[in-house]
């Protein structure tokens, strides 16, 4: 076959990006298959990162996402931005299919299709999304300084997210589903503890009102129905991440949440010439900056592999 590539980076995001300017700095020309509606990754939808090093002033998600993909392309990576429908990663030439239906060769692989926070799937989240919805306590919190606050979910995200949000927030608000949450039970001490943070027992959120901004979320009781609603200016969601694996499922081992599973202190997966990086692999952290940094690792081990194969 003689258009077999040493390196194609599914994926975008930090860790995509930061994997496809080391690649190519390392001069293996990588094709990076960005996604067509999601190139860029999360951080498309975020507005001001004010953590990532290097911007004390902030910077806006999408431009930082911008540089990065310039800087890759100035080295040489190629970009397509189309989705990947179909991969076959078991043999020595890996085959990746996009959604233009054009199927492209290499030898080596590294998924960065990062991960998608579960939505609750109201209209309306979407509409004011940035605008007072987030999935994000660390990115937004700030923004919310003396600000009444609603946080969805039961879990050790939502507790961890309520119990950080406090300490901006003038009172916190967790909506939970049932009358217990499931998360550990440090973390629940922790939160019961706080005088800001209150509880919403068995609500749903129902709907978010607001024109332009958040101003309140009208909850359903699940057991008797009964709506209400209750003003808040943030509303963080935080019901649990899908990693974005199912393409390579069948294939790529994954582990019992559905993340990639790698090699411990690697990228490296159970297929050889294949590594994973981000928060397709990352259960804990699932920060840009902690994505760039397994991005760089990624294709330096990809490059040791492709060398020491005499690409
Ligand atoms: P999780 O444990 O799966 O919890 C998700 C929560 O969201 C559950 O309480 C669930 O309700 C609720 N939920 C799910 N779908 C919903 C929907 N459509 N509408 C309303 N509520 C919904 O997810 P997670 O909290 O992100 O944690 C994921 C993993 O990471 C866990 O293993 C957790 O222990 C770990 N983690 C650990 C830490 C830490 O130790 N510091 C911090 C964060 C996460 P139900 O309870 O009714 O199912």
């Amino acid at each position: 076959m003689s258009d077999v590539r040493d390196l194609i980076i599914i994926g975008s995001g930090p860790a995509g990006y930061t994997a496809a300017i080391y690649a190519a700095r390392a001069q293996l020309k990588p094709l990076v298959i960005e996604g067509a509606v999601d190139a860029g990754g999360a951080l498309m939808t975020t507005t001001e990162v004010e953590n990532f090093p290097g911007f004390p002033e902030g910077i806006q998600g999408p431009d930082l996402m911008d540089a990065m993909r310039a800087q890759a392309e100035k080295f040489g990576a190629e970009f397509i931005t189309e989705d990947v429908i179909d991969v076959e990663l078991t043999g020595d030439v890996k085959v990746v299919k996009d959604s233009a239906d054009d199927t492209h060769h290499a030898r080596a692989v590294i998924l960065a299709t990062g991960s998608g926070y579960r939505r609750l799937g109201l209209a309306d989240e979407d509409r004011l999304a940035g605008h007072g919805v987030s999935w994000c306590a660390t990115c937004d919190g700030f923004f919310f300084r003396d600000k009444p606050i609603a946080v969805v979910g039961g879990g050790d995200s939502a507790v961890e997210e309520a119990t950080f949000l406090s300490r901006f927030g003038s009172s916190v608000l967790m909506i939970h589903r049932r009358d217990q949450l499931r998360a550990s039970r440090i973390m629940i001490d922790r939160a019961m503890a706080d005088p800001k943070i209150h509880f919403a027992w068995n609500s749903e959120v129902a709907g978010i009102n607001g024109d332009g901004k958040v101003e309140s979320v009208t909850l359903k009781d699940t057991r008797t129905g009964h709506l209400r609603d209750v003003a808040v200016e943030g509303l963080f969601i935080a019901i649990g991440h899908n990693p974005r694996s199912d393409l390579f499922r069948g294939q790529v081992e994954l582990d019992e949440g559905g993340y990639v599973r790698v090699a411990r202190d690697s990228t490296a997966t159970n297929l050889d010439g294949v590594f994973a990086c981000g928060d397709v692999v990352d259960h804990t952290y699932r920060q840009a900056i902690t994505a760039a940094g397994t991005g760089c690792s990624a294709a330096l081990d990809a490059e040791r592999w492709l060398a020491a194969r005499g690409a």
